[in-house]
């Protein structure tokens, strides 16, 4: 079985820095990157938030050119999932691959991310990164003036749709169930309610986004009266209907929290010595590719640190 130092479990920004620290301190890295590769930044299109860029750059350039950088350090990478991590800090862990491979680490850093939950619309599908979001603050920007859509009733759907006040003229707000059984804060609901530029339709649903090129308006249905509506002029559909944490392979063997993400103390720790986490894995509120990208670094000093200390 091969071994290695450290592996590396996920192919975005947290996955893909904490790999340029530790080939770069020349420990022999693998990353595995997933399948497809490259996590969300591979479905946006241009991200204009990222430092270091001030013409903006796209999503799956900035992870190519991450991807580039960590190789020359000489890490190795290669494009399956994972499917168990087992052992411990004495005997090292084996990292077991969908395709049967396995591999030996000393450390293991998990940078799995997490993924937007998505309505399951195929007209949905079709224009994600062409009006379709699933993140205001990436892409809230492009839709100055414009009219735009939140579905959800959660404290992330209350915060997209406030932050998207800041461009958008008007933002409405789709709610599948009703006023009273809304899961958002109170205080974020209320702020939500009182902003101007915020419309409420409760029992409300997409059943279809429409566009040529781009999008244009949506198909909604009444899901109590079932009357349905065209709505024009409809430039942005932000979609916030939760994450899922991708854990699935670590359910038994790491402490998780209730929503699956990963528990850590000291920012990166988990609750077996010799893993750590970063990004999008274990952290559920900043979910930004420059946060991710710190926590992937952390990750990777903290393994050095361990790998020194062993
Ligand atoms: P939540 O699970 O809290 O809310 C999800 C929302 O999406 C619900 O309104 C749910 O409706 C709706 N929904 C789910 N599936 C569909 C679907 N297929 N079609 C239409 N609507 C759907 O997720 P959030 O991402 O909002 O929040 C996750 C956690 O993060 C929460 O604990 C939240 O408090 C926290 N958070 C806190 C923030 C803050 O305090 N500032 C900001 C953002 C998040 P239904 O109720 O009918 O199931």
């Amino acid at each position: 079985m091969n071994t290695y130092d450290i592996v590396v479990v996920g192919g975005g920004p947290a996955g893909l820095t904490a790999v340029i620290y530790t080939s770069r301190a020349s420990l022999k890295t693998l990353i595995i990157a997933g399948n497809p590769p490259g996590g969300q930044l591979i479905e946006t299109t241009e991200v204009e938030n990222y430092p270091g860029f001030p013409n903006g750059v796209l999503g799956p350039d900035l992870i190519s050119n991450m991807r580039r950088q960590s190789e020359k350090f000489g890490a190795i990478s290669i494009n399956e999932n994972v499917i168990s991590i087992s052992g411990n800090k004495k005997d090292g862990f084996q990292v077991k691959m969908k395709s049967g491979k396995e591999f030996l680490a000393k450390s293991v850093i998990i940078a799995s991310g997490a993924s937007a939950k998505w309505l399951g619309l195929e007209s949905e599908q079709r224009f994600k990164g062409k009006g379709v979001s699933a993140c205001a603050t990436c892409d809230g920007f492009f839709f100055k003036d414009q009219e735009v859509v939140v579905v959800g009733g959660g404290d992330a759907a209350m915060e997209e749709a406030i932050f998207l006040t800041r461009f958008a003229t008007k933002v409405h707000v789709f709610v599948r169930g009703e006023k009273e059984a809304m899961k958002a804060s109170i205080i974020m609901q209320n702020k939500a309610f009182s902003n101007p530029k915020i419309t409420f339709y409760f029992s409300t649903e997409i059943r279809e986004v429409l566009g040529d090129d781009a999008v244009s308006g949506v198909k909604t249905i009444n899901n109590k009266t079932n009357e349905k509506k065209l709505m024009e002029n409809i430039k942005g559909v932000f979609v916030a209907i939760g994450h899922k944490p991708n854990t699935e392979f670590l359910k038994g063997f790491l402490d998780l929290d209730e929503r699956g993400y990963i528990r850590v103390t000291d920012n990166t720790k988990t609750s077996i010595a010799g893993i750590f986490a970063g990004g999008d894995v274990s952290d559920y509120k900043y979910r930004q590719a420059v946060t991710a990208a710190g926590l992937g670094c952390m990750a990777a000093l903290d393994a050095e640190k361990f790998l020194t200390k062993k």
